[in-house]
């Protein structure tokens, strides 16, 4: 979507995508700005995040930012200031090893990333949400949180825990005009199993082979969906699956073409 193109609703307020350098962020931040919010787009890559807010045209902003980092969440949100609508999805899972092999770095990380980077981002951004007199927060989760699969402990767990800090939240909100939902994807072709696997392509391909998996697009439109009901009106958990995928570790897959 180019930036000279009309925005569908003008006026929205402002949104903060989180790992929108890519994937599932980058398609969300288009269809956020599609919909008329001014988008702030924040990632560690910043010369991606660059060139898609100049795509999006003026009303987009990119600014560096590392979940992980909670001098850098400081940084990113006093820059930010006010906001309508916090779209934590930065994060991902590292490795697909055994318990019995487990490497507890890569643990870490993924619980830094998806859990506490959600902690921080929504801790620093609520009082101008909540001042802003009518908020949303949407948590990109995964069906990883509740259809654990062999090799999936550390992702399934962060996930989980995410689950658990979006349904605490709502409850903790309740009352001020803040609405808390958590979008649970199915498969979804990205870059997200290349860095599981360390940029190992190949086996990344393999993972979507013969599967029609979800595309970002697909995860932006229901987030842009989220984002629009009235004001009343709280989608409080959504998910989300390709038809090929029944269960995250049950997967119809078409054979090759002869
Ligand atoms: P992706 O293309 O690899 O995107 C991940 C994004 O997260 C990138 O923009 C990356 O940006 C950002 N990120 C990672 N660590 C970060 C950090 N410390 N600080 C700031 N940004 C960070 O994969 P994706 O599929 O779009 O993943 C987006 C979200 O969807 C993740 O939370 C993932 O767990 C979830 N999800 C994915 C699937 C799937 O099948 N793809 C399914 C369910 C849920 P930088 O590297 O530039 O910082």
């Amino acid at each position: 979507m180019g930036g000279d193109e009309p925005s569908a609703s003008a006026g929205r307020g402002t949104a903060v995508v989180t790992g929108a350098s890519s994937g599932i962020g980058e398609a969300t931040a288009r269809a956020l700005s599609a919909a008329g919010f001014e988008v702030v787009l924040g990632a560690r890559r910043t010369d991606a995040i660059e060139q898609i807010a100049d795509d999006l045209g003026p009303g987009a902003r990119a600014l560096f930012l590392d979940v992980t980092a909670p001098r850098s969440v400081e940084a990113f949100c006093r820059e930010v200031g006010r906001c309508r609508l916090l779209v934590n999805n930065a994060g991902g899972a590292l490795g697909l090893d055994p318990i019995a092999e487990a490497d507890e770095s890569k643990w870490l990380q993924m619980y830094d990333s998806n859990v506490l980077g959600t902690l921080r981002m929504t801790r620093a951004l609520l009082p101008g949400l909540i001042a802003s007199g009518d908020a949303i927060i949407v948590n990109v989760g995964s069906i990883a949180a509740f259809e654990p699969y062999p090799g999936g402990a550390g992702y399934n767990a962060a996930k989980a825990a995410l689950r658990a800090l979006s349904d605490v939240l709502r409850m903790e909100l309740l009352g001020k005009p803040v609405r808390v939902s958590e979008i649970d994807p199915g498969m979804v072709e990205t870059d997200f199993s290349l860095v599981r696997f360390g940029g190992d392509a190949e086996r990344a391909a393999a993972v979507y082979r013969g599967v029609t998996a979800l595309t970002a697009t697909d995860i932006a439109e229901c987030i842009a969906f989220i984002a629009t009901r009235p004001s009343h009106v709280d989608i409080d958990q959504m998910v989300v699956r390709p038809r090929d995928q029944a269960r995250a570790h049950l997967l119809h897959r078409s054979p090759p073409a002869p």
